[in-house]
């Protein structure tokens, strides 16, 4: 259904079941996300850009220990939290970009900064974070970004990459399961933006960057087509350029935003042996939430609508 407006989010794809959900935390999601949605439709429903709602949203989850972004954010082999952040505005094609930042609250906050403040598009590590500091961007010890959960996963990483193959492949995978945040919106004036933040994946080494803070892999937005937030397993959407593709397959072969979303999940993506999901919006308004993974945090807000959750394949 065409909409003037609205907004999607998603707020990590993997392995999320629901018989190892409890319904406390269940709900903890759920309500989270509905405020991330509600922070964000507000901002539209008042007349404002589509670039203000996706950051605005965004921060919602960055700001909750429940997703991996911000606060959340997984742990690094080193113990370290490393983050990447992108923002695009479809109308002007402008986007900033940060990576793997450590002390930086907001890390989306800093995408937009670079990307309204600064002459170039993708600022990294220390640099970034001095930058944003000209600007006054919240800085924050590490150990803000502390909590046991990651902890406990990074060092279930750490022992399972010590197992055999047979071993391994006998272990409960249920909570390997992915993070990021993201959203997409569609405003009053016809402007689409895209935003998505991450903490990476969990043991990350050498610095590993992930699609997140990479235009036209893990954030894409165009006036012409579509904004799309992409989450999973960043080297798959890297190679298989995916936000890119489902604003080309729109543009080049009239798909619709579902039929180019499913494609640009369903095809290369997948057949190279990618997980994970996207949100987009097209300029009609319409949406679309594809993901191959057991679940996906995922909602969106439409005018005249409730705001819609759900995490499992339902
Ligand atoms: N795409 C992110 C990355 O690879 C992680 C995720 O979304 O799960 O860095």
């Amino acid at each position: 259904m065409p909409a003037e407006f609205g907004i999607v989010i998603h707020g990590g794809a993997g392995t999320i079941l629901k018989d190892k959900m409890t319904p406390d935390k269940e709900a903890e999601y759920r309500e989270r996300l509905t405020e991330s949605l509600r922070v964000g439709y507000e901002i539209l429903d008042r007349g404002g850009a589509a670039l203000d709602a996706v950051q605005a949203a965004v921060v919602v989850m960055e700001d909750s220990p429940l997703f991996n972004a911000g606060k959340g954010a997984v742990f690094t082999h080193d113990g370290t939290n490393e983050q990447d952040a992108s923002i695009m505005c479809g109308r002007t094609l402008n986007s900033g970009a940060v990576a793997g930042v450590r002390r930086v609250k907001n890390p989306v906050d800093l995408a937009r900064l670079v990307m309204d403040k600064s002459e170039h598009i993708l600022l990294a590590g220390d640099g970034a974070e001095a930058f944003g500091k000209l600007y006054g961007i919240e800085l924050v010890d590490s150990d803000y970004f502390y909590t046991e959960h990651r902890w406990k996963q990074l060092q279930a990483a750490k022992y399972k990459e010590k197992l055999t193959q047979s071993d391994y492949s006998q272990l409960d995978h249920s909570d390997d399961k992915h993070g990021t945040v993201g959203a997409v919106a569609l405003d009053k004036k016809g402007d689409l933006a895209a935003a998505t933040s991450s903490g990476g994946m969990t043991n990350k080494k050498f610095g590993r960057l992930g699609d997140s803070l990479i235009v036209g892999a893990g954030t894409y937005a165009n006036n012409v087509t579509c904004a799309v937030s992409g989450t999973g397993h960043g080297e798959y959407f890297i190679t298989a350029v995916v936000a890119y593709t489902v604003a080309v397959l729109m543009e080049h072969k009239g798909l619709s935003v579902e039929e180019a979303a499913e494609s640009a999940i369903g095809g290369r993506f997948a057949e190279l042996g990618g997980t994970g999901g996207l949100i987009a919006i097209d300029r009609g308004g319409n949406i679309a939430m594809p993901f191959n993974t057991p679940g996906m945090y995922r909602g969106y807000l439409l005018p005249g609508q409730k705001p819609v959750v759900a995490i499992f394949k339902d």
